[in-house]
């Protein structure tokens, strides 16, 4: 037998979908479905039988939607401020990558699941990225990702010219993962491009044929800082937009991080691709990369999602920070207050991120119909206690000590700010001798104190 319905009420219902803001609102979902959305009275009414959480304050909104991140930095955060996106990966990433196991991965999508689930995140968006060919390690971000009940769509972060392997060894592992996932029910694949100047010309084209003929989408870093367009304009004579346009990447569902250093025509392109970007400001302003054009990208019709990026250049997964910074950072780039609003970051953060994913007709929003994937921020901290506008308040007071209740799928993972079902501190305990191996391994004792 079914469990009974659950309603979840709030001072403030956030449904980012056609019913808007409800005041006084609550949400009715069971077996994983939303049934209901509207006053706590008439919710309340239809289903008598049903457990009640939350009270008639605090804000509801639907789970944040991480649209780039890679889980293979889980163990290496903190380290190399001062290096430049190219240093950073030729320095720390590159190394460390040839080292990264599938319990490294597993273990750390599992801590920074439990980062995520705790920040009000529910969907999580990940890029895998090592060189450690044969051990098929980006398999293990699945197994975590289970584990911890997140929903997600996963790829693997292939790049082949800094560590050369046979274009065959990328490949099985994209169809390896693609084939982990299809047993995995909140979790979906896609087809990774690390970075295009970092595949070979066979690699390259591989990929985008392998994309074509299984119709899977692809997930790549695009234009993200502006040694990358002097690098593509030497090797290609084009930006990699374009490149991505002649190789047939953007003939597929292609979700693009950053496009920090796109230009009218190159935003075009994107547009009249149905292409879907990710902006991720704290990674872009931790590596000193630029400024994403997020409004004109945005006028254009492209769906601009939101990322943490990576835990080693962000160096959290606090989606509530990336949320603030996302307009923080679009104000004081244009000197214009009215450049990004709190209700733009918030939409970007749910619906418009989902629809970058392909899961808008899943998730993103409160409606009848779509997964129960929700957030209960409380009002018994500072953050919310008094809330005169709740999409300002929630974009620039609150914070990851106001998440008190998630759920992923209609399943309670996050229960008055505690993590359900599983130890924190021994997730923690677990994390750290991957940790020392992986940072003594790639020999990065030059960056952290915690290499043997
Ligand atoms: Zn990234």
């Amino acid at each position: 037998m079914s469990r009974p319905p659950t309603v979840v009420r709030a001072g403030h219902v956030l449904t980012m979908g056609p019913a808007g803001d409800v005041a006084g609102g609550a949400v009715a979902f069971a077996d994983g479905e939303i049934l209901a959305v509207g006053g706590f009275q008439e919710v309340a009414r239809r289903f008598p039988g049903a457990e009640v959480v939350g009270d008639e304050l605090g804000v509801v909104l639907p789970g944040l939607v991480n649209a780039h991140t890679h889980l293979s930095e889980a163990l290496i955060p903190g380290m190399g401020e001062d290096l430049t996106l190219f240093e950073w990966g030729a320095r720390l990433v590159t190394p460390a990558g040839r080292h990264l196991t599938r319990e490294m991965a597993r273990v750390g999508a599992m801590l920074k699941g439990a980062e995520l689930l705790l920040g009000g995140v529910t969907t999580v968006s990940d890029m895998f990225c090592h060189t450690n060919m044969g051990s098929l390690a980006s398999l293990g971000v699945v197994d975590g990702l289970e584990a911890m009940g997140l929903r997600g769509v996963v790829c693997f972060g292939a790049e082949d010219a800094f560590d050369p392997h046979p274009v065959a060894a990328f490949l099985d592992e994209h169809r390896a993962l693609a084939d982990r996932c299809a047993s995995a029910a909140l979790v979906g694949f896609r087809l990774g491009v690390g970075t295009l100047l970092g595949q070979s010309d066979e690699l390259l084209a591989a990929s985008a044929q392998a994309a074509r003929e299984h119709g899977w989408g692809v997930h790549t870093h695009l234009a993200e800082v502006r040694e990358e367009l002097v690098q593509a304009r030497l090797r290609w004579g084009r930006s990699t937009v374009e490149r991505a346009a002649d190789v047939g990447l953007l003939a597929v569902p292609v979700l693009a991080a950053h496009c920090v250093w796109v230009g009218g025509d190159e935003i075009g392109a994107l547009a009249a691709a149905g292409a879907g970007a990710v902006h991720n400001p704290v990674a872009n302003m931790i590596l000193a990369s630029g400024v994403c054009p997020v409004p004109a990208l945005r006028a254009a019709g492209v769906p601009v999602g939101l990322g943490t990026d990576g835990a080693a250049s962000n160096d959290s997964q606090n989606m509530l920070e990336a949320v603030k910074a996302a307009a923080l950072l679009q104000k004081v780039a244009r000197l214009d207050p009215r450049a990004l609003t709190a209700g733009d970051v918030l939409a970007m953060a749910t619906l418009e991120g989902a629809r970058c994913l392909g899961l808008d007709g899943v998730v993103g929003s409160l409606e009848p119909g779509k997964r129960a994937d929700l957030v209960r921020l409380g009002a018994d901290r500072p953050g919310l206690a008094n809330v005169h506008d709740p999409r300002q308040q929630v974009v620039y007071a609150a914070s990851t000590a106001d998440v008190a209740d998630v759920w992923v799928d209609g399943e309670r993972r996050v229960r008055d700010g505690e993590l359900v079902g599983h130890d924190l501190a021994a997730l923690v305990r677990a994390s750290r001798p991957l940790a020392a191996e992986l940072v003594t391994r790639a020999d990065l004792g030059g960056f952290s104190q915690l290499a043997r």
